[in-house]
């Protein structure tokens, strides 16, 4: 089994602790054109990204999943430059993200389910808008309080193109609906174990339950936002974590930080006021001691920093 990396096809087993869900770029200016394209300095942004990735390997990690879909400031030729020059693996993504924070992109808004699917296929297969590199997950979201009916066609979308490539699925969530993303996978077809769920914890309350809910219907659950104090301390992750595998859970649950180094536009949209962290250390540097103080063992976070993540990103 491979996994599907920026730089080509690796050996699952080689890639060691893996952060499932992080931004190298998160850049709404070609939706939301103000300004539509970011002015940067192209080799500082780029020694910027690899500068933090090189200091998250030094800490032990060895791969991260890229998670930033078509539009959103996935800049494939940036990213793969990055992937060069860091031994840390890249993973990137197709796809596309809701329509709560930013409006949907032009092309999902004009695409058919049928349109997306080939669409998601022909960059898990060929490449990433107009280059050679290929994505290695699907990422698909639904926004607050129910999901849109053009959010409904992506998700179908990456479904039908996951069947037919086998390319893993995250899902971006927005307060919970990660039970009502996984009724529309089963209608077409895929298992909830197919799934990541992410961003899993931080709903208004209702955590245990929720949590729970999803894990029991056997998705893989990812506790994405550790160290970003605005969604909850550690303390909160330590309890989610440690009900998970009480219950008997481990096998399905997995950490990162849903950090990014370049952020243009969801400040103003999504959090005014509110700093997203450019650190990818902050899990390997002072959550794992934390989890480890409270009684998760070696074994255990091993499993969900590189078991868990090996399996769910191959194919
Ligand atoms: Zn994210």
């Amino acid at each position: 089994m491979k996994v599907r990396t920026l730089c080509g096809d690796v050996e699952a087993a080689s890639l060691g602790q893996t952060l499932i869900h992080e931004h190298l770029a998160v850049d709404w200016g070609e939706m939301l054109g103000r300004p539509k394209i970011l002015d940067f300095e192209y080799h500082a942004m780029r020694d910027k990204m690899v500068n933090a990735l090189n200091a998250a390997h030094a800490l032990g990690i060895g791969a991260m999943v890229e998670c930033t879909p078509i539009g959103c400031g996935r800049y494939v030729d940036l990213f793969e430059d990055v992937a060069r020059h860091t031994q840390v693996k890249i993973i990137g993504s197709t796809g596309f993200f809701h329509e709560s924070w930013c409006p949907m992109h032009p092309i999902a808004r004009v695409f058919d389910i049928d349109m997306m699917t080939d669409l998601f296929a022909r960059e898990i297969t060929e490449g990433m808008g107009d280059t050679l590199i290929r994505a290695g997950i699907i990422k698909c979201a639904t926004g607050e309080g129910k999901v849109s009916p053009k959010e409904e066609q992506v998700l179908r979308a990456a479904a039908r193109a996951h069947k037919q490539t086998g390319c893993p699925i995250i899902t971006h969530t927005t307060g919970g609906l990660g039970n009502e993303q996984l009724d529309i996978f089963e209608s077409e077809g895929v298992a909830p174990n197919e799934i990541i769920i992410s961003h899993v914890g931080c709903e208004k309350d209702n955590w245990f339950e929720y949590s729970e809910s999803l894990l029991k219907r056997g998705a893989n659950v990812s506790f994405d936002r550790i160290g970003e104090p605005s969604f909850g301390g550690d303390e909160h992750w330590i309890a989610l974590i440690q009900n998970a595998i009480a219950k008997g859970f481990l096998n399905q649950i997995m950490m990162s930080h849903d950090a990014g180094i370049l952020i243009h536009g969801y400040n103003e949209i999504v959090n005014p006021g509110v700093e997203l962290s450019g650190d990818f250390t902050y899990i390997s540097r002072e959550f794992i001691p934390k989890l480890k103080q409270a009684g998760v063992t070696e074994e255990q976070w091993q499993v969900m920093m590189v078991e868990t993540p090996q399996r769910v990103l191959a194919f």
